[in-house]
C-alpha cells in the first residue's frame, strides 16, 4: 500500500475521525498510487492514522478505516452488514409497509463515495469516487451475502457520478441478476410487481410507487423524503394541494391518501410527469382528484391565483452545488418561497425544502424569513424537517447533513 504523509499538525481532523484528507494537508506521497488505490495515511512523525481511497483532487483520500485493514477479505461484507443492521434496528429493513430505503449513505455509513439504494430486492449502486467505482464488484458480492435470496439484482448507475476524466465512457448496467430476474415468472416479487426489466413497484408507508432505476433521476426515487411525505399526508385532509418540483409524485400520492380534495403536481420533466400519472392510477386515485402540469415550477406558482391552494410543497433540486453558487442560490430560494408564501390560502401550510449541502439550516431559514418578510404575511414555523435515519449523518462529518426543510403556517 502506498503511503501519504501529512504535514505537521494536519492529523487533527483524522484524530477526530473526519473521513477526508485534503490535498493541502499532504507533505509527501510515498510511491505512485493510481486513482482509486488504497493508501495509508500517516502523521508527520510517522504514526499510522487511517487507510482510504486515493484520488486526485481537493479531497485526496476518502477514509475507509481508522482501525482495521480495508484489504481484509470480509471488509465489504462487514461494512454492508453494519449498514443493514442500522436499517433493521430502525425498523426499515423488515417492514410490511415500506420495502425501499437507502442502504449505504456514503460517509454516514463509513463508506465515503458510495451510495446504495434498495428497492424491494434490487440494489442500485452509485459510486461517487474512483475507489468505490473500482470496488463495485466486491461490493456487489457483499450485497449478495447480506441479502441472500432476497437480492434480485444489483444495478450500477455510476456513469453520471464516478469522477473519471472525459474520454472514458462509462456504461451503466447490471452487476448481478438472480437466475430468474429476466424471466416473466419473476414478475411477482415479494409484495410488489415487476413492471419491466428496469422498473418495479415499491411500497413506501403503504403507498405504491414505480421506480425506474435506469431512466429515472438519481437512483430512481427520492428516498430521503419518506418521513416528510408522511407529514404532508397527515395535514392534507380536506385541502387543495400544490406539489412543486414533484418528480414522480411522492408528496402528491401521500396527500391524496391523506384525504386531499385535489392535488396539482408540477415538474419540468415530462418523463417524471408520466410517472406521476401512472403512480396516481396505481394507488387507485382518479384523474378528477389529480392534475399533472409539465411546467417550470417558478413560473407556475407566480401565475397561481391567490388562495388557490391550502397546502403547497416546494422541493426544488439543489440550487447550489458548490460554495461559489451560494449567493445566487439563496436569492433563488427567497424568490421561490416568497411566491409560495404569497399565494397559499390564509390558514394554509407550506412545506419548503433545500437539498443543497452548502446551504446550511440557518442560511435556509434566513432565506425563508426574507421571503416571508417580502410578503408581509403572518408566518409561523411549525416544524423543522430533516433527512431520515437511512440517510444518517456521521457525527464526525457534519457535511453529510444536506436536506433541510420548514413547515410554515401562513395566515
Ligand atoms: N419532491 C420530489 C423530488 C424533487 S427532485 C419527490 O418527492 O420525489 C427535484 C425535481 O425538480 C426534479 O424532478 C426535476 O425534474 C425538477 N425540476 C428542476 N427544475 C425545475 C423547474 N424549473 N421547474 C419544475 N421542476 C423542476
Amino acid at each position: 500500500m502506498d503511503k501519504i504523509i501529512l504535514k505537521p499538525r494536519r492529523e487533527e481532523s483524522l484524530l477526530r475521525y473526519h473521513p477526508w484528507v485534503f490535498s493541502g494537508a499532504i507533505a509527501q506521497i510515498v510511491g505512485h498510487p493510481a486513482e482509486g488505490d488504497l493508501v495509508s495515511v500517516c502523521s508527520a512523525d510517522g504514526k499510522l492514522l487511517a487507510c482510504g481511497h486515493y484520488q486526485i483532487g481537493s479531497i485526496a483520500v476518502r477514509i475507509l478505516s481508522f482501525d482495521e485493514d480495508p484489504t481484509l477479505p470480509d471488509f465489504w461484507e462487514r461494512m454492508l452488514l453494519r449498514a443493514y443492521q442500522l436499517r433493521e434496528a430502525y425498523g426499515l429493513a423488515q417492514n410490511e409497509r415500506t420495502n425501499c430505503y437507502r442502504l449505504v449513505h456514503g460517509e454516514g455509513d463509513g463508506l465515503p463515495g458510495l451510495i446504495v439504494d434498495y428497492y424491494n430486492g434490487v440494489c442500485v449502486l452509485q459510486a461517487h469516487s474512483v475507489g468505490m467505482f473500482r470496488a463495485k464488484n466486491a461490493i456487489c458480492e457483499a450485497l449478495k451475502t447480506v441479502y441472500g435470496e432476497r437480492l434480485k439484482a444489483v444495478y450500477d448507475k455510476s456513469s453520471g457520478t464516478a469522477p473519471f476524466k472525459a474520454g472514458l465512457d462509462l456504461v451503466d448496467g447490471y452487476l448481478y441478476k438472480a437466475p430468474d430476474f429476466d424471466e416473466p415468472s419473476s414478475c411477482h416479487t415479494e409484495r410488489s410487481e415487476r413492471i419491466s426489466r428496469d422498473e418495479l413497484i415499491v411500497l413506501e408507508n403503504g403507498n405504491k410507487f414505480l421506480v425506474n432505476w435506469q431512466e429515472g433521476q438519481k437512483t430512481g426515487f427520492f428516498l430521503d423524503q419518506r418521513e416528510n411525505r408522511a407529514a404532508v399526508g397527515r395535514l392534507a385532509a380536506g385541502r387543495k394541494v400544490l406539489n412543486l418540483f414533484c418528480y414522480t409524485g411522492g408528496f402528491s400520492i401521500y396527500a391524496l391518501a391523506g384525504g386531499a380534495v385535489h392535488v396539482d403536481s408540477v415538474d419540468s420533466s415530462q418523463r417524471a410527469m408520466d410517472m406521476v400519472d401512472r403512480n396516481v392510477a396505481l394507488n387507485g386515485f382518479t384523474p378528477e382528484q389529480h392534475t399533472s402540469y409539465c411546467a417550470d415550477a417558478i413560473d407556475f406558482v407566480k401565475n397561481v391565483p391567490d388562495g388557490a391552494y391550502d397546502l403547497i410543497i416546494v422541493d426544488p433540486p439543489a440550487f447550489a452545488k458548490h460554495r461559489g453558487a451560494l449567493k445566487n442560490a439563496l436569492r433563488a430560494y427567497q424568490r421561490l418561497n416568497a411566491a409560495a408564501i404569497a399565494k397559499v390560502a390564509p390558514g394554509g401550510f407550506v412545506f419548503t425544502f433545500s437539498c443543497s449541502q452548502v446551504v446550511d439550516k440557518e442560511a435556509f431559514a434566513l432565506a425563508v424569513f426574507s421571503a416571508a418578510a417580502e410578503t408581509g404575511r403572518s408566518v409561523r414555523i411549525l416544524d423543522r424537517l430533516n433527512q431520515p435515519a437511512d440517510h444518517s449523518v456521521n457525527i464526525y462529518h457534519p457535511e453529510g447533513e444536506y436536506l433541510k426543510g420548514l413547515l410554515l403556517y401562513v395566515e
